[in-house]
């Protein structure tokens, strides 16, 4: 299969579902971990232009790592909007190009309104990639595909119906996470955050809920046609 996550920021997917994406690589399918936004805006000594390129580079880095392939709409932080033409019409030409098969992205409730944004988008991009007529240019179309929704952050009101078992990919996960090098260095020093202890936490959390060292959480997007019999997860 392929498979799209389609975070927010660099560093979303590594801490909501990396952990089950380093288990679909294992298990064979191609993974593409996409970050709409660049982290331009996610410290305060770097500047803005400087901090997107590091950050993508962080992305790629932590992709590598896992051996999935870092893909980006280099938005602003705090400009991810759905209803934007010209992201939605690049995200369009993400999800054709790509092909997925399966796609995990934000629920449509987290802590910040980009988050959000970028769960939509992937949620309306997805629907319109099929419509042959919504940018003919392109010359293609994929298939409307069912969606997991990851966890929020912190896990703040969000019940998984689904668990993927992480316990034999938890270091890589944290490895990954580990290459945001100015996002865990700059929480640690200035807001007293752990953020490797913190993601490590969550996924300790997940695990006790369904009787594993460590999990991630998830819950299927209840619309038609993406609900399936099929167990997709790992
Ligand atoms: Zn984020």
């Amino acid at each position: 299969m392929n498979i799209l996550a389609i975070g927010c920021h660099p560093d979303d997917l590594e801490i909501a579902c990396y952990g089950t994406l380093a288990r679909f690589v294992k298990e064979g399918h191609k993974v593409f971990a996409c970050h709409v936004a660049n982290g331009d805006l996610g410290h305060v000594e770097i500047p803005q232009k400087e901090l997107g390129v590091i950050r993508i580079k962080e992305a790629q880095e932590a992709a590598k790592l896992i051996g999935a392939e870092a893909l980006t709409l280099n938005v602003s932080d705090l400009s991810v909007n759905s209803m934007n033409e010209e992201m939605n019409k690049e995200m369009v030409r993400l999800i054709r190009e790509v092909q997925p098969d399966l796609i995990i992205t934000h629920p449509t409730q987290d802590y910040m309104r980009d988050h959000v944004e970028a769960g939509l988008m992937a949620f309306r991009a997805n629907f319109q990639s099929s419509v042959f007529h919504k940018y003919p240019e392109h010359q293609k179309t994929a298939a409307v595909v069912p969606i997991y929704y990851m966890d929020t952050l912190a896990g703040v009101d969000f019940i998984p119906t689904e668990y993927v078992d992480i316990s034999d990919v938890i270091e890589i996960k944290l490895e990954a996470l580990a290459c945001h090098k100015s996002q865990i260095d700059w929480m640690r020093e200035h807001d007293g955050i752990d953020f490797l202890d913190f993601v490590r936490t969550c996924s300790k959390f997940r695990g006790l809920q369904c009787g594993v060292a460590y999990a991630e959480g998830f819950r299927p997007c209840r619309t038609w046609p993406r609900l399936t019999t099929k167990r997709y997860l790992p």
